[in-house]
């Protein structure tokens, strides 16, 4: 597995680590916290809980799906996601129990996760988009120029395409978020103050610029 040639990190992103199981430690954590919780969900995505810090750090504070980076943008713009969306599930309490459990939850950005409401991933999609295990990295490459690109087996499928296009993935916004993560990962490794700060500066005016893009034209 490429994992190394993962589209949503730079050289400087640590790799995701055992999502899966830190997930699962996450979510007993919360049962055993709030025994009657039955939708874990509604503990993970609200923004005053320990939960949701705790949630997104699991991911690196990144989106899992486009790599954005949650302390570059505005707080928020992030949210947990349904991998498989709701109405995969049955409409009654036990579906939405199911839905809501950790297994399916992610962490995402506005744009990729309201971008991907309306998409049921079905098998074997639910496998190949994995974004857990690295899988989804697969399907989609960085190109030189930093957008986000279909990797060539998959150019032709449909449902990778209608993925792709839901999400966003292609937008210049996404090409200014990774710029912004690279220039961040310099930032931090940078030891010399006055380099530093520059960086610095040069992240804070492209992260206003690409802000201002999102706001003018609504393009996430
Ligand atoms: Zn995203």
């Amino acid at each position: 597995m490429a994992r190394d040639k993962d589209y949503r990190n730079t050289e400087y992103c640590p790799i995701l680590n055992k999502v899966e199981e830190q997930k699962q430690v996450l979510e007993k954590e919360i049962k055993s916290e709030f025994p009657r919780t039955k939708i874990v969900y509604n503990k993970v995505n609200n923004w005053d809980s320990v939960y949701h810090k705790k949630f997104a750090q699991i991911y690196n504070n990144k989106c899992a799906y486009c790599g954005a980076l949650w302390g570059l943008l505005p707080v928020e713009s992030f949210e947990v996601d349904h991998f498989l969306n709701e109405a995969s599930f049955p409409d009654t309490t036990e579906g939405r129990v199911e839905a809501g459990r950790m297994i399916n939850l992610v962490w995402s950005c506005i744009s990729c996760n309201r971008g991907k409401r309306e998409i049921t991933i079905k098998p074997p999609y639910d496998d190949l988009l994995n974004v857990d295990n690295g899988n989804i990295a697969m399907v989609f490459r960085r190109d030189r120029e930093f957008y986000i690109r279909i990797c060539n087996t998959y150019q032709n499928d449909k449902f990778i395409q209608q993925f792709y296009k839901s999400l966003h993935l292609g937008y210049e916004t996404r090409r200014l978020d990774y710029l912004g993560l690279q220039l961040e990962g310099k930032y931090q490794a940078e030891k010399d103050e006055k380099r530093k700060n520059k960086l610095g500066e040069c992240l804070s005016i492209l992260m206003k610029e690409r802000n201002r893009m999102v706001v003018t034209d609504g393009a996430l």
